[in-house]
């Protein structure tokens, strides 16, 4: 499967928009901050091994990310065009703020946060921002979140998986979620890097990054936050998984036995009943993104099981930026509505677009 080629062949025009939701930027000067966080040696092994690769590897890829991850104009809008997608729904790059102390990552979250804003400006139908916040402070990411919702219009939040090793399952974080449900705002629980308690065996084989390392910290951090109670303590909270939900849609059926085994156990002072399955969580309280995943097969499955309505399209650009994905996903074998469902209209409705 090729990473990052751009085919001549371009998607059709279809009767519907296509919608991207997990598209990432980078404004100008956080290349330097992550710079100076690496060369202060204050990064994790996950963050360094990422972004040492992502700032320096002169493979095709990572340089294809350096090039396009910080244009919101022109350049992106071009690959856009040329890929058929109507409306990137915009994100802050993983980690975001949450390598910076807690300081630094509450003010440049502002700071990103009114550089999308100003970008959603100038393009307002083709683009949708997401607001970042620093998990290191909740009150201020409350606060933040408030701020993208009642004055730069931002339309949902970026969170991604653990911050520096702890996970917004405890419940010192939840003021982040209280104010995602004040607002109505969905919180995207985008990966990283495992942190340092987990990510040693992953590292020894190549698998910390988006190969698998990604996807297993971040079911944990979801997953987690379903046995916590979150969703008992605020039921109209709504998160976004990408990457086919990170495959917890495939495992919900054990995830259900083995909660309600180990519960009824008593095994772990940590883990209390629930109202409901995990997997009633899963459906209720989660959208899933196909980011990453350009496969007909898993989609249908997450469509099955979390139902049409919750399972949305995503491209990952620049990250992962494949015409033909674009070409495989509009010839699935789907009803009309469905795929339209898929690309355009849950999108609409859960990032509030139009
Ligand atoms: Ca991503």
């Amino acid at each position: 499967m090729s990473q990052n080629d751009i085919t001549p062949q371009r998607p059709a025009k279809e009767d519907y928009k296509r919608i991207a939701t997990e598209e990432a930027f980078a404004p100008p000067d956080l290349f330097d901050m992550y710079r100076k966080v690496l060369a202060d040696g204050k990064a994790d092994a996950g963050f360094t091994s990422l972004w040492a690769f992502y700032l320096s590897s002169d493979a095709a890829r990572p340089q294809h990310i350096r090039k396009y991850i910080q244009d919101l104009d022109t350049a992106r809008l071009a690959h856009m065009d040329e890929a058929g997608i109507d409306i990137q729904v915009l994100s802050l790059t993983s980690p975001g703020v949450q390598v910076f102390d807690a300081d630094t990552a509450v003010s440049y979250a502002r700071t990103a946060n009114d550089y999308l804003a100003e970008a959603v400006r100038r393009h307002p139908t083709r683009f949708v921002g997401l607001a970042a916040v620093a998990p290191q402070n909740p009150a201020e990411a409350a606060k933040e979140i408030e701020r993208g919702a009642t004055q730069l219009g931002m339309k949902g939040i970026i969170v991604n998986s653990h911050t520096q090793g702890e996970y917004l399952s405890d419940p010192k974080f939840w003021d982040i979620f209280a104010a995602a449900e004040a607002f109505d705002m969905p919180i995207y629980l985008h990966p990283s890097t495992p942190p340092p308690k987990m990510i040693e065996p992953f590292m020894e084989a190549g698998l910390d990054g988006a190969i698998y390392g990604f996807g297993v910290d971040t079911g944990l951090s979801a997953l987690r936050i379903i046995t916590a109670g979150v969703f008992d303590r605020f039921p109209k909270l709504q998160l976004v998984l990408g990457h086919m939900g990170e495959a917890l849609p495939y495992m919900a059926y054990r995830l259900d036995y083995m909660h309600r085994a180990t519960v009824a156990a008593n095994r772990y002072e940590s883990m209390k009943p629930l109202k409901k399955r995990p997997s009633d969580y899963l459906r209720e309280n989660f959208y899933v993104t196909n980011s990453g995943v350009a496969w007909e097969q898993a989609i249908r499955f997450a469509q099955e099981f979390m139902g049409v309505d919750r399972v949305m399209y995503a491209m990952d650009y620049p990250y992962q930026h494949v015409l033909d994905e674009v070409i495989t996903l509009d010839n699935m074998n789907m009803a009309t509505h469905d795929k339209k469902a898929f690309f355009q209209t849950n999108a609409e409705r859960v990032f509030k677009i139009g």
